[in-house]
């Protein structure tokens, strides 16, 4: 199946860099050029548990060279999603899918506005990769990925695209409540990010203190009431499941810390912005998300 990578940051070189070892036709694409002429040359570097392996991928900063793909698998922070998916039209052939990995809410609405629905399937990564420099990764987390098409139906497609990852080495399964595990996910960025982006902590550090201990579980609670209203299905607890990996990632600074580090712009408006939004259109009241993203609105605005 080849699959074309649009984004080739710290997950887009992940996906990509074990898709090329496992034998698959495999392209990057980024606009970073600096990190797409270092993999040109030297092969991608990807550090895992202090061990780096090259791996020869293919790489390019011009989107139509990439050819006619079978899959398309968009690794672009949430605010430039619309971009790369008007780029990446030019690679398009009649059955050609459209998956995204990406974190937040409002990318399967934002692919879906220039794509057929029909092509558009949908996942979450439990994995987890930071940018160390231009054609260097570190794989960084270990979790499941989880793909589905959009009506939970088990089709041959979203078969052929789970088995692809997973003979690359990445834990995948079939999902046939994707959407379900969308707001999963969220629950878990929702509780994490903006709390220790604003506050300068690791993640771990958020249970050390009653304070954020708290406003975690609050944060989360007010995602989990707009998702019932929404009709999301629950399984478990989400308090205990966000803890589990706050623990499990407790040395990490997330990504939306170091994007406030670095003074870059942040995904907030598709994690707790975007729960607002949602929030709004029901009429439940979620003061604590209004807050954290009013907050990190501004620090956006002062770099
Ligand atoms: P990143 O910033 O490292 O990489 C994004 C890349 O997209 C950049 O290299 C950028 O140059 C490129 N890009 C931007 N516009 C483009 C375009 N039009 N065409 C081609 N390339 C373009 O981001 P990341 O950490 O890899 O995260 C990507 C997505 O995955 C985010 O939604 C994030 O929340 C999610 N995610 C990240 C992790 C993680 O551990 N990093 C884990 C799970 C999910």
């Amino acid at each position: 199946m080849k699959t074309v990578i649009i984004g080739a940051g710290a997950m887009g070189s992940l996906f990509g860099g074990l898709l090329s070892i496992s034998g698959e036709e495999l392209w990057l694409v980024d606009i970073w050029k600096e990190h797409i002429d270092a993999i040109r040359s030297k092969g991608l570097a990807i550090e895992e548990k202090g061990i780096t392996r090259n791996i020869p991928v293919n790489a390019t900063s011009d989107v139509r060279s990439a050819g006619e793909a079978d899959l398309i698998l968009y690794f672009v922070k949430t605010y430039h999603t619309e971009k790369a998916v008007k780029d990446s039209l030019a690679l398009q052939k009649e059955n050609t899918l459209f998956l995204t990995l990406q974190n937040g809410l409002g990318n399967e609405e934002i692919i879906c506005k220039q794509v057929d629905r029909k092509k558009v399937i949908l996942g979450v990564t439990g994995q987890g990769a930071t940018l160390l420099g231009p054609g260097s990764i570190r794989h960084a987390g270990w979790g499941k990925t989880s793909v589905g098409e959009l009506d939970g139906k088990a089709t041959d497609r979203i078969s052929r695209v789970a088995q692809m990852l997973q003979k690359a080495g990445i834990e995948t399964e079939v999902s046939s409540r994707i959407h379900d595990l969308v707001w999963e996910k969220l629950f878990v960025n929702v509780g994490i990010n903006a709390l220790a982006a604003l506050l300068g902590l690791k993640n771990g550090q958020l249970l050390d203190y009653p304070e954020t201990l708290r406003l975690m579980e609050t944060l989360v609670h007010e995602a989990v009431e707009v998702a019932r209203k929404k009709g999301i299905r629950i399984e478990g607890n989400p308090i205990d499941r966000v803890r589990g990996v706050i623990e499990a990632t407790r040395e990490n600074r997330c990504s939306m810390g170091q994007d406030l580090d670095f003074k870059r712009k942040t995904e907030i408006d598709a994690i707790n912005g975007a729960l607002v939004r949602e929030a709004e259109r029901f009429g439940i009241p979620v003061p604590y998300n209004r807050m954290i993203t009013d907050l990190i609105k501004v620090i956006e605005k002062t770099f």
